[in-house]
């Protein structure tokens, strides 16, 4: 930003149409507590004050969006707005084919079955909880090959999120192609802390790749807030427009699989996307089996123009500025405060470390649960353990598989709360710090056998 700017991240919108919400009271938020089984994922939305679940099809759209919804074409083969998006991945990203699917989980549910056999391998840096599980349900097994310095949550590393080549390499070396389909880079990496990826460690991965023969694909949900650490924590990015990162990114990948409920600001939506002729045959019929016409994929042709409006507003440099910016600026506060926040902060979250907070609160008895169950009791605000409960247990022994970062994500919603709900937010979280010795631990007394995080319920332990 040149010296006679003013450097504050202010948003880059106004607001021309508000939704109430209100605090409930304490005895509510008890009562609604424990019929929720002690996990904040069961209590209805409109008994939480502000939602920091997710940032999840949770944004605001724009104007813009919804004046494309108007224009939803409804045709169920071939509607306009399907090639309005097609055309805006193409301009973007540069992959000249694009599924559509209800989500970023409907499409790792189509790539995976076309890619994935029983017993393959799927290298990546720390995969996301559904991609994992999607992984495990094909028989495969996910292999975590981030860097080492990912693991402190305080060293203070531009890009967390990168790959350790020679983890992936040694992967590469021990399975060779015929039982890697592909390597999975996430961008930025959510369970690690919405942590981003080089663009150098990109290429390099792609490099590595080639040489073994294998395919790469972009778990892209967050790829332009990826583009936005690369442009101001990368060497020698500065000068490039986020466009042009964009597709230098893509560039590093032969396949996309998106969530476009985060960075294209839609409330549903997703698609995978490729520049392969060959992958788009292979996985056009499953989209055809599991999501609907490879022209609509499980959504409404309104939808689809939501998406390819969002696609752009998604990669504007003021928008980032600020969405970063208010991340950061919760996280900042946080740290004053003397919370033990990860560091530095990602892309779309703060996240709050369990280890130091609750140090006496063993990873069986889910400490970051507890810190959600308080935190709600006290202020209202909801967050979300990215913990041991998100680890879930080891299919072959049946062990809760301890997480190497205990964690609590405080999630932002794209262009949804202000500045001063943050501030907020962090009063909140100074007050169950407060009484953190009182804090005790969680026991399962329901426990579904996938992604149980979402549905487990709990009794205060002993
Ligand atoms: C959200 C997300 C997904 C899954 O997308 P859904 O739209 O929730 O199904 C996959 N990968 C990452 C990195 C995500 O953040």
């Amino acid at each position: 930003m040149s010296s006679n700017e003013i450097e504050v991240e202010a948003e880059p919108f106004r607001i021309k149409m508000v939704e109430p919400i209100r605090i409930p009271s304490r005895e509510l938020r008890e009562r609604r507590l424990e019929e929720a089984g002690l996990n904040v994922f069961l209590i209805k939305g409109e008994d939480i004050y502000i939602d920091l679940l997710t940032d999840s099809g949770t944004g605001a759209m724009s104007d813009r969006q919804w004046a494309g919804l108007m224009m939803g074409d409804e045709t169920y083969a071939g509607s306009r707005n399907f090639y309005h998006l097609k055309d805006a991945v193409k301009d973007i990203l540069g992959f000249e084919h694009v599924l559509p699917c209800h989500q970023g989980r409907g499409a790792e549910n189509v790539l995976h079955t076309a890619l994935i056999k029983d017993g393959d391998v799927i290298p990546g840096n720390t995969h996301f909880d559904t991609t994992k599980a999607h992984i495990e349900h094909k028989g495969a097994t996910a292999v975590d090959c981030t860097i080492d310095e990912a693991a402190d949550p305080y060293i203070d590393h531009p890009f967390k999120g990168d790959l350790d080549l020679k983890k992936l390499e040694a992967v590469y070396k021990e399975f060779g192609k015929d039982r890697v389909p592909f390597t999975v880079v996430t961008a930025t990496c959510n369970s690690g802390g919405g942590q981003p990826v080089s663009l150098e460690n990109m290429r390099a991965v792609k490099r590595l790749s080639d040489s073994y023969g294998i395919r790469v694909c972009m778990d892209g949900a967050r790829y332009a807030e990826n583009c936005y650490f690369i442009k101001t924590r990368e060497k020698r990015m500065e000068c490039h427009t986020i466009k042009d990162i964009t597709r230098m990114e893509a560039d590093c990948f032969d396949i996309m699989t998106m969530s476009a409920k985060k960075d294209a600001i839609v409330n549903i939506g997703g698609f995978v996307a490729t520049r392969d002729p060959d992958i788009y045959d292979k996985i056009k019929n499953y989209g055809i089996l599991f999501e609907g016409f490879v022209t609509y994929g499980g959504l409404a042709g309104r939808d689809l123009e939501a998406m390819a409006v969002g696609m752009y507003e998604g990669i504007e440099e003021s928008y980032l500025a600020y969405r970063i910016g208010q991340v950061r600026y919760l996280a900042e506060r946080l740290k004053e405060a003397g919370m033990p926040v990860l560091w530095p902060p990602g892309g779309h979250a703060v996240y709050l470390d369990m280890k130091r907070f609750l140090p006496n609160i063993p990873p069986d008895r889910f400490p970051g649960m507890a810190f959600c169950a308080h935190l709600y009791l006290g202020s209202g605000v909801r967050g979300v353990e990215i913990g041991t409960l998100l680890n879930g247990r080891d299919p072959k022994t049946g062990q809760n598989r301890p997480a190497k970062l205990e964690l609590v994500r405080l999630t932002i919603p794209r262009r949804v709360y202000t500045f001063r709900h943050m501030d907020y937010v962090v009063e909140a979280v100074k007050k169950v710090w407060s009484m953190r010795d009182e804090i005790k631990g969680f026991e399962l007394v329901h426990e579904p056998p996938v992604l149980r995080h979402f549905t487990a319920r709990f009794r205060w332990a002993p």
